[in-house]
């Protein structure tokens, strides 16, 4: 056998990274996906087909538009902005990173708990220190706590998610202003699911230069595939953080594609409606179930509690080809997220959640809190 260069890897990983789990993009194919918050409808035919018209020639074989000048002037029409106040990204998760990188690194940054988890990620990855702020018990943001912490010297950037992952519940324009109004960081607002409810924070823009929008086509607009985000936000700021932006950071086909789809939003307005109705049915018939507790949401997920550990929930649910998110941490012991799908998804949901609830029960008397 030959000895392998005494090599010490861990001498070389740099500091802070210990804390960082990589992200687990879990994959399973073949079941009914309820994990991830796209949109469940079959993407228009007729759209597809113009999608895959547009590939070819110069398309694949020169550098995209790094400026992504087409897509900026589309998305700023669309809000009603000016192009200089558009920023798009390979997501908006490559967004966040950018913020962090450009902001972030080695001062403090503060995420309200529970909320999407990449804003932690991305901190540790960029080199600042993430702060929980938890929300109160009903989910909202408690301002006072955050303001204590955000005003310090330190903070660079506060991470508001409004409608907030995995909680389904917006924050008022009244309080994001209320943080605007106090403090110097940078402020974004993760509006990820806008289209679906909640406050639009586009308004605020004009007064307050600090504020940062996040939105994205991956939710309503049904191009998670293709990783298409936005950050709407002062052009002065914007032009710090292109300083770390990848050059060519969304590929042609992504632009021309997020082009066609904004010129074809009264389908996806229609899927939108259809999926916030089957959003209410299927909270009504969570809540009709014996031991869910499902709560409010103005999103296209719902976030519930079972009487069951929700690891044997998670699990019973995948042997019956069902995929939704476990959550956990002390923050959300024992809750599970289910993102809406078509009606048929949900039927076959629900119907599953029945049986393993039932198979649970049989198990074990008395269910744990
Ligand atoms: C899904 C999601 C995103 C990620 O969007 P991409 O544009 O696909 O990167 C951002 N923020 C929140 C809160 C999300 O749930």
């Amino acid at each position: 056998m030959k000895k392998m260069f005494p090599f010490a890897l861990n001498d070389i990983v740099r500091e802070g990274l210990d804390k960082l789990v990589p992200y687990d993009a879990h994959h399973y194919p073949g079941v009914v996906k309820l994990d991830a918050n796209e949109n469940p409808y079959p993407f228009p035919a007729e759209l597809a087909q113009r999608l895959g018209e547009l590939i070819g020639g110069e398309m694949l074989s020169r550098y995209p538009d790094g400026d992504a000048t087409a897509l900026r002037q589309d998305i700023a029409a669309y809000l009603g902005v000016k192009p200089e106040q558009i920023m798009v990204g390979n997501g908006s998760d490559e967004l966040i990173l950018n913020i962090l990188l450009t902001f972030g690194t080695g001062g403090r940054v503060f995420i309200t708990n529970p909320t999407f988890s990449m804003y932690r990620i991305h901190s540790l990855v960029a080199g600042a220190k993430p702060i929980p702020v938890p929300r109160r018990e009903d989910f909202s943001l408690d301002i006072p706590a955050l303001l204590c912490y955000a005003r310090k010297p330190d903070a660079r950037v506060v991470f508001i998610c409004s409608p907030n992952n995995p909680t389904g519940n917006a924050s008022t324009l009244e309080e994001i202003e209320a943080i605007l109004q106090a403090v110097n960081c940078l402020v974004v607002v993760d509006q990820a699911y806008l289209e679906f409810g909640g406050q639009d924070c586009l308004p605020l823009l004009q007064r307050y230069p600090h504020l940062v929008i996040l939105r994205t086509f991956s939710k309503a607009f049904a191009l998670a595939g293709l990783r298409v985000g936005y950050m709407i936000g002062n052009a002065d700021v914007l032009r710090q953080i292109k300083k770390v932006k990848q050059p060519y950071n969304l590929n042609a086909f992504s632009q021309a594609a997020a082009r066609l789809v904004l010129a074809n939003r009264e389908v996806f307005n229609q899927q939108i409606q259809e999926i916030i109705n089957n959003r209410e049915q299927l909270w009504q018939e969570l809540q009709g179930l014996a031991g869910v507790t499902p709560y409010p949401s103005v999103t296209n997920y719902i976030l519930f509690r079972t009487n069951y550990e929700s690891k044997a929930v998670y699990q019973g649910l995948l042997q019956k080809g069902v995929l939704i998110r476990r959550l956990g941490g002390p923050e959300l012991p024992g809750f599970l997220r289910v993102s809406v799908g078509t009606p048929a998804d949900n039927r076959l949901f629900i119907q599953a959640l029945t049986e393993v609830l039932a198979e649970l029960g049989g198990k074990q008397d008395v269910p744990g809190a």
